[in-house]
């Protein structure tokens, strides 16, 4: 790709490089493209990965329909989106989630079982009358 970077934040001038989805669908980027904002011309591996999991006339229509504030946003998850798929075809987004999940879970295991090492040390230093529901209460003295 050549890096020549040509105020590609304003697109009056529609004769400069179009952006990523003309490019790929061959058409001419003009003032009112949809993609141009979204998808500027260094992003074509982005916007190739979103054109082959949703299509392009889906995400014009959806990019179309959507208030300019959340524009960004929904062009941006189905960046993500489009590239998990990529990635891991069968289950795409869900796949990293549910691997998120299972940390979490590993982690909330370990989290459980160093609570219960402290409230153990916490026993052998308060001594007699220790309650044991209060983490990190091993000074409390009552
Ligand atoms: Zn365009």
């Amino acid at each position: 790709m050549a890096a020549s970077r040509s105020s590609s934040t304003s697109f009056s001038n529609a004769s400069t490089s179009p952006c990523a989805a003309c490019k790929l669908l061959r058409r001419t980027c003009n003032s009112d493209c949809v993609f141009a904002p979204y998808f500027p011309d260094d992003q074509s591996q982005q916007f190739a990965n979103v054109e082959k999991i949703f299509g392009a006339s889906n995400v014009a229509n959806m990019l179309n329909d959507l208030p300019i504030h959340q524009k960004g946003d929904a062009a941006n998850s189905l960046i993500f989106e489009a590239d998990a798929r990529v990635k891991e075809p069968i289950y795409g987004c869900v796949g990293a989630i549910s691997r998120l999940q299972l940390e979490v879970a590993q982690l909330q295991k370990e989290l459980c079982s160093a609570h219960t090492g402290i409230d153990r040390y916490g026993v052998y230093t308060a001594g007699q009358e220790y309650k044991g529901s209060a983490y990190g209460g091993a000074s409390a003295s009552f």
